[in-house]
């Protein structure tokens, strides 16, 4: 059988050594990338392996595309492996060149080139797609996401020609798509269906103090605004709003949030609920195939941010590597706003719940906010605003489940006067 898979496979595609395993890679990105870089440290030569991925780039750092879009770094700056890092791992990339089919019955993947790699192991990484509110005329010219780095270059092309760009969702991401904007030069209004900016991350009083220096920053925004359709005749030209007012726009970028890419992963019959199930150690229902990122579903948990991927990483990278002593275990994420200017920290259960209390400083001269959220003597969510020193204290606090008891007079005041207080 595996003979036959060989001798398929096109020129130039070097055959494994047969005491080589297969790995093949499916995604280019920062999770499949990341476990690849933990597997070659436990087991630099265990397998030979090819990596295919639809982006036509080497792997870079998609959280930096803000920064480059507000032009505060080059594409040359996020670049995590290059070229010549996949050749000096003995690395096969195929970039520009997505996986269109996995054969699980013969162990093979296809791309869209015609090329395809036998497998023993395959890892899946293919992320998320953003989601295109399916508005009429979502699909003009000048309607796009945010997501890659073809993204950036289509928004940086439309600074440079128009003027009036709207973006649709007042999250994390179309926050920066904004402030990015507007940093080009564009007159920016952001359109948010609820009353309320990132609601998934900050509370409302944290929410009203960012909208109120973002507008102080130049930007507009319009809250409980709900997109009915985006108008133009060959290209965008405006957005209305289902009360039949509209905005001008020239550009459209919809951050509107985004959906596990598994369309491979179903047609080829792996078990798929919102995302590709994994168990415990990033294994897939098939025991050859695991899977990292943003296209997994652990437990009924789905990923959108790195600090739970690179933890995924790690257990996979190890059992790839036959080191399978891990397991992942969910943890509390926290989130930053990538706004210069902006100081913004969230961490774990922001909202509480019926038996927990909030310690809340507010220094409105200062514009600064903190709450605290504690159930039963123990720190459960945070969100600062105007002063994020303590936020990685604060998460620790989260993650170790301290007893705060006795810090609790202080808590707000940081972990310096705690620790003063306590000696
Ligand atoms: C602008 C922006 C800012 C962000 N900021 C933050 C932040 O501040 N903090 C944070 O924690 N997270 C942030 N994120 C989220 C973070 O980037 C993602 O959580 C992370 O990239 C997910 O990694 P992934 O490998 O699962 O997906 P991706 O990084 O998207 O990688 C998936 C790759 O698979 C490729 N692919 C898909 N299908 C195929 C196929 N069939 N064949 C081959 N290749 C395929 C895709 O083209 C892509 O390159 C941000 C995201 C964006 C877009």
């Amino acid at each position: 059988m595996k003979a036959e898979i060989d001798a398929r496979l096109p020129r130039g595609i070097p055959l494994a050594t047969p005491s080589r395993p297969r790995l093949v890679v499916i995604g280019n990105g920062m999770a499949g990338m990341r476990t690849v870089e933990e597997l070659l440290k436990l087991a630099p030569d265990l397998y030979d392996i090819a990596v295919f991925g639809a982006e036509p780039y080497g792997n870079y750092n998609r959280i930096m595309l803000s920064p480059v879009l507000a032009g505060e770094k080059s594409v040359d700056d996020i670049i995590l492996n290059s070229r010549s890092w996949y050749e000096e791992n003995g690395i096969r990339l195929h970039a520009g060149d997505p996986v269109v089919a996995i054969d699980r019955t013969r162990r093979i993947v296809r791309s869209k080139n015609g090329v395809e790699a036998g497998y023993d192991r395959l890892l899946i990484a293919t992320g998320s797609k953003p989601f295109l509110i399916p508005v009429p005329g979502h699909d003009l010219p000048g309607v796009i996401a945010f997501r890659d780095i073809q993204d950036v270059e289509t928004m940086l092309d439309a600074a440079r020609s128009h003027r009036h760009a709207v973006v649709i969702g007042g999250g994390l991401l179309g926050l920066e798509a904004a402030n990015g904007l507007m940093r080009q030069g564009m007159s920016v209004t952001v359109v948010h269906v609820t009353d309320s900016l990132m609601e998934r991350q900050l509370d409302r009083s944290a929410s009203a103090l960012l909208q109120q220096t973002l507008e102080r920053k130049g930007l507009r925004f319009l809250l409980k605004a709900n997109t009915a359709e985006i108008v133009g005749p060959d290209r965008v030209t405006a957005v209305r709003f289902d009360d039949g007012t509209e905005v001008p726009a020239d550009l459209v970028v919809m951050t509107a949030g985004v959906r596990p890419n598994i369309d491979l992963a179903k047609q080829a019959g792996l078990h798929c609920e919102r995302a590709i199930v994994v168990d415990d150690t990033l294994q897939t229902y098939d025991p050859r195939i695991y899977a990292v990122g943003e296209c997994v579903q652990h437990r009924t948990a789905t990923f959108g941010l790195v600090a739970p991927i690179w933890d995924q990483a790690l257990v996979c990278g190890a059992h790839l590597a036959g080191a399978g002593h891990r397991r992942y275990v969910q943890r509390a994420t926290a989130t930053k706003l990538k706004v210069t200017g902006v100081e913004l920290y969230s961490a774990g259960d922001f909202i509480g719940g019926p038996d927990s209390e909030d310690l809340v400083l507010r220094d409105p001269r200062r514009g600064v906010y903190k709450r605290l959220v504690i159930e039963g003597n123990r720190v459960i969510g945070a969100v600062l605003y105007g002063d994020v020193k303590e936020g990685a204290w604060y998460f620790d606090l989260i993650q170790s489940r301290t007893d705060i008891s006795s810090l609790r007079s202080h808590l707000l005041f940081g972990k310096t006067l705690c620790e003063t207080q306590a000696a």
